[in-house]
């Protein structure tokens, strides 16, 4: 591949990589940058691998996307990206027939795993389609609870929910309301709909006859709200707007925060009672993502700032004591992909050159391992979002390098994002690759002057 098509850069003398002379590392978005709606965009890889199908660089595929497992979504990168490509430490990164290793994906809730020392036994709330209560459930947070499981054992306290019939589900059995008592954990840990988890968790879900609103409503069928199950007389307008599960899940997420840990307890008997306060996760921030859909959907930063503006409404204004948002922008998948991709480095056998000291992340605090600075002379994030990916990938730090593509959010106008500005800005996932290896190489190139 030559030169990108077209680019427009931030000047270098901006940015400077601490170790000139280490590999490039790739951080891919997936929704927007290789995959949009159901189109996928692969050839862009590639460019970073051998003719006999060895990664040339460490790769990592980091989304906001989730609610599967990850070894799931490596299993479905490998269908979409036709190409069984493996870091694999037996093969020192080439491809195998086994396809993507799970150790280079990274969805929004993964980096939730280092919570699981704290909340491991203690009852968690779970909200968010897909398969969300298996992924808490396989991270080891023994006690997590599903938002259906819960409503369908109060079903009063959330009446515009259709659950199936008791003996369905016989789980609900463990998901008695008295089960969640103090020190309740809520984790709204929803998927944005990656293309391939959306249309699976809706028939996860639908076959489940958990509440029947976990499709996410296309214009089409929002407006097609006619619904022979609504209770009572007249229009239901929960259904109507195709708000069912978000609206069950505010509703419960709430219930549990204000009560204390207790859904049926009112706030005032939850402060005689001297609950600890619950605490918050949202595993994703993204208010847009982007599908075959000519404008931005909404994703699951809309329902964090409908579950946070109802808590304030109620409480006066109040926000939850403790609310930690997960996903790009925030730093903890940043400091992950680091470890991820350092480790993959050395299973490649790759030569890295020391990291001066100090040269990492300006927060020390969640550094890890990597407090030295990844030994890399860049990490190209490529994502389509401003406001997730460049932001993050800015925030994040030398030797980050974000690099903002135009098929997924971004649409323009102009050439790059004016709020949040990417180093690198191109067409697509194809320009965006071989513009980072340009910046390599010419950045390689200053620094032996
Ligand atoms: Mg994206």
């Amino acid at each position: 591949m030559g030169a990108a098509r077209s680019y427009a850069s931030v000047p270098a003398g901006s940015w400077s990589s601490p170790c000139p002379s280490g590999p490039p590392a790739f951080v891919f978005d997936i929704d927007g940058v290789l995959i949009r709606g159901k189109r996928v965009l692969p050839e862009a890889l590639d460019a970073l691998t051998t003719p006999d199908g060895r990664w040339r660089y460490p790769v990592v595929f980091m989304t906001n996307g989730g609610g599967v497992c990850e070894a799931r979504k490596a299993a479905q990168l490998t269908e979409w990206l036709r190409a069984p490509v493996t870091a694999d430490q037996a093969s020192g990164g080439g491809r195998t027939a086994q396809g993507l290793d799970p150790r280079v994906v990274i969805l929004s809730h993964t980096p939730m795993r280092d919570l699981v020392p704290e909340l491991a036994d203690v009852p968690v709330l779970v909200s968010g389609r897909g398969d969300v209560l298996q992924v808490a459930r396989s991270y080891g947070l023994r006690r997590a609870l599903h938002t259906r499981e819960l409503g369908a054992a109060m079903p009063a306290a959330t009446p515009f929910t259709k659950y199936p019939p008791a003996a369905a589900e016989k789980e609900n059995a463990r998901s008695q309301p008295g089960r969640t008592t103090t020190n309740t954990t809520v984790a709204a840990a929803a998927d944005t709909g990656a293309p391939a988890s959306s249309s699976s968790s809706a028939s996860t879900s639908s076959s489940s006859g958990a509440g029947g609103g976990e499709a996410r409503g296309s214009p089409a069928s929002s407006a097609n709200g006619a619904d022979s199950s609504a209770p009572g007389p007249g229009p239901d307008p929960v259904r109507d707007l195709g708000l069912g599960t978000e609206y069950r899940d505010a509703q419960l997420i709430i219930d549990v925060l204000t009560g204390g840990g207790v859904p049926a307890r009112s706030p005032a008997a939850a402060a005689v009672a001297g609950s600890p306060p619950v605490k918050l996760y949202f595993s994703n921030p993204d208010l847009l993502w982007a599908n075959e859909f000519p404008r931005p959907r909404f994703g699951q930063g809309a329902f964090a700032h409908m579950v946070l503006s109802l808590h304030s409404r109620l409480t006066g204004g109040g926000r939850p004591h403790h609310v930690t948002f997960f996903g790009k922008p925030n730093p903890q998948p940043y400091r992950l992909a680091e470890r991820l991709l350092l480790a993959q480095a050395l299973r490649m056998g790759l030569p890295l050159p020391e990291a001066p000291t100090g040269a990492g992340p300006a927060s020390g605090a969640d550094s890890g391992p990597t407090a030295r600075g990844p030994p890399f002379s860049g990490i190209y994030a490529i994502g389509d979002n401003p406001a997730a990916d460049v932001r993050g990938a800015n925030a994040a730090g030398a030797p980050w390098v974000s690099v903002l593509v135009r098929t997924g959010v971004f649409q323009g106008p102009g050439p790059n994002c004016d709020v949040d500005a990417a180093r690198i800005a191109v067409d697509d996932v194809a320009d965006a690759v071989g513009a980072a290896l340009h910046h390599t190489r010419s950045h390689r190139w200053h620094s032996m002057r």
